[in-house]
């Protein structure tokens, strides 16, 4: 055993004693149901859905319980480190509604950012090592490899454990060599190696049965390294107990640490918190089910929602649907409100399916009204696609009449726009400044009708376009022009005699609906042409006409402006 004049002198002299975080860090006045819980991301550039997810659940247990929920950012593995994290995580944080309770700067139980809690973990490695349940080891990447080796070479579990743990009872004498002369070393737990099994219970899982540790874990890394930094496990333990959070909901990942962590818990003198081991969100690949992994799937990252703009509650309400089956058949607004019980949470990874996810985004769309959908195009584009933000801005009032297409006054509202960055795809042929206008006769859009016959037909219309509210009426102008330009009028007549026919109405509407939306599928015509107003649409249409003929009239009729 090591005195403990010679623990203290390998610790900074001004390093206070455990009471003083203690006293610090007093237990939360909260009600005695208030549950403390905590999303602990490592920053690694990548926020993983099931993180969020993790967190998710881990807040509204917090909330419901009338509890506190924090996040605490674990940069203990410095080398991982990504610079630019902190607004990936707040932008991540914000969109999926799990930011912290608690200010990351100024917070009651801060800082929240491990390495900066340096000092506090110092306090209570030492401690340990004065009462001999931690203590140096010297080993190097080599020596621990070769234990290894040897452990594998003979079928015994590998670890520092037992007699392999070289300096677990090491003559002290030789400790103070080692150190003296300046060795570098890190600080093993000195664990009780208690035989057989611990069994714990599990928020979620219930009773669990697990090894009990025998390895005697590194807690304190380097002490070439500066700052000098605890490893994942014991900060954990330290930081639960400090930060008085009494239910960590983490990834299962880690339910095999259990047994070390009441180990380290116990050790400490601390009360463990208890654990909700979360199931990992799971995908169908050729198949069969898997994680979701973060170097296969893009929708593994958050930013890959937020990028594409899945609208937040939208995502929020399918992930809730995930923890609690029963959340997914509650109406939306209902089921962001209603809690998440942790009993409910399945033990099997729940499946994410993204077309669940797009269905779920069409119908939540559909029913927001049209500028609160301008409003959130605006706000995703901002960053994204300023040249889409100054066009809605510009045009606004067309932005509202366009988006109100087969939305307003229809019984079933379209639902084609599912992400904020579909806008400009279904939406972009509205703004002149977004559409390119269709010149080309030849262009294979058209159907292929003979050229001089296209620009005729769009002259013709040109000349001639009335805008009429009813849409029969409106439609009939149509229906005339392409029976002067000898259409057949319907399919039947046309397929009598196609020899007889340049096509059908149809075929002439198809190159009004190409020449006005620059597609073959639009949404009703009528509609898209009260939206645009008719100065636009003779406009789009005569691009398609070519120059105007000598006698043509060209004389517009325009509705009232909007029309
Ligand atoms: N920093 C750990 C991780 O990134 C957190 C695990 C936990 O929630 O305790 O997985």
């Amino acid at each position: 055993m090591l005195e403990r004049d010679l623990v203290d002198r390998l610790f900074p002299d001004d390093l206070p004693e455990p009471s003083h975080w203690e006293q610090r860090y007093p237990p939360r006045q909260l009600p005695e149901s208030a549950q403390v819980t905590r999303f602990a991301p490592s920053p690694t550039g990548f926020v993983h859905i099931g993180g969020g997810y993790t967190a998710m659940i881990a807040k509204d247990v917090a909330r419901h319980s009338g509890g506190v929920y924090f996040v605490r950012i674990e940069d203990t593995d410095q080398s991982r480190e990504v610079a630019g994290v902190a607004d990936q995580f707040e932008r991540a944080f914000r969109y999926l509604g799990v930011a912290s309770d608690e200010d990351t700067v100024n917070g009651p139980y801060g800082p929240y950012l491990q390495s900066a809690r340096e000092r506090i973990y110092l306090s209570y490695v030492r401690e340990l090592m004065r009462k001999s349940q931690a203590y140096p080891c010297f080993c190097t990447r080599e020596e621990l490899a070769e234990i290894t080796r040897r452990q594998q070479a003979t079928k015994l579990p590998t670890g520092y454990y037992g007699s392999w743990a070289r300096w677990r009872d090491a003559d002290p004498g030789e400790v103070v060599a080692k150190l003296s002369a300046g060795e570098p070393y890190v600080v093993r737990f000195r664990s009780p190696g208690t035989e057989g099994r611990v069994s714990f219970v599990d928020a979620i899982r219930g009773r669990l049965e697990h090894e009990a540790n025998r390895n005697d874990v590194v807690i304190l890394k380097t002490s070439q390294s500066n700052p000098r930094l605890p490893t994942y496990h014991f900060a954990h333990a330290v930081d639960e107990h400090l930060m008085r959070v009494n239910l960590v909901v983490r990834g299962e990942e880690w339910i095999s640490s259990v047994p070390l962590h009441l180990q380290l818990f116990a050790a400490l003198g601390f009360q463990p918190p208890t654990y909700a081991h979360i199931a990992p969100l799971m995908k169908t690949d050729a198949g069969s089910r898997r994680k979701l992994s973060k170097r296969k799937d893009d929708e593994a990252s958050v930013d890959y929602y937020l990028d594409a703009g899945y609208p937040a509650p939208a995502v929020m309400y399918y992930l809730r649907g995930l923890a609690n089956g029963r959340l997914a058949e509650l109406p939306l607004e209902q089921a962001l409100d209603e809690p998440i019980r942790l009993a409910e949470c399945g033990v099997a990874g729940p499946l994410v399916d993204m077309v669940k996810l797009v269905d779920i985004c069409g119908d939540y769309i559909a029913t927001l009204a049209g500028p609160t959908v301008l409003d959130e195009v605006r706000e995703w584009a901002r960053e994204r696609d300023p040249e889409l933000v100054s066009v809605i801005n510009g045009n606004r009032e067309l932005a509202e009449r366009a988006i109100d297409v087969e939305r307003v006054g229809v019984a079933n509202p379209r639902k084609d726009l599912v992400r904020w960055s579909d806008f400009r795809a279904i939406y972009g042929f509205f703004f002149a400044e977004l559409f390119t206008l269709v010149t080309n006769p030849a262009d294979e859009r058209l159907g292929g009708l003979d050229g001089t016959l296209v620009r005729a037909l769009a002259a013709d219309f040109a000349d001639h376009y009335t805008w009429a509210d009813d849409q029969p009426t409106w439609f009939a102008q149509i229906r005339e022009l392409a029976a002067r330009h000898g259409f057949a009028p319907n399919a039947k007549t046309y397929k009598g005699n196609p020899d007889a026919y340049p096509g059908m109405l149809a075929d002439a509407a198809n190159v009004l609906r190409v020449a006005i939306t620059g597609s073959r599928r639009s949404p009703d015509l009528h509609a898209v042409c009260a939206a645009l107003g008719s100065g636009e649409v003779v406009r789009r249409v005569l691009a398609l006409a070519g120059p105007a003929q000598p006698g043509s009239v060209r004389s517009i009729t325009c509705g009232p402006p909007a029309q």
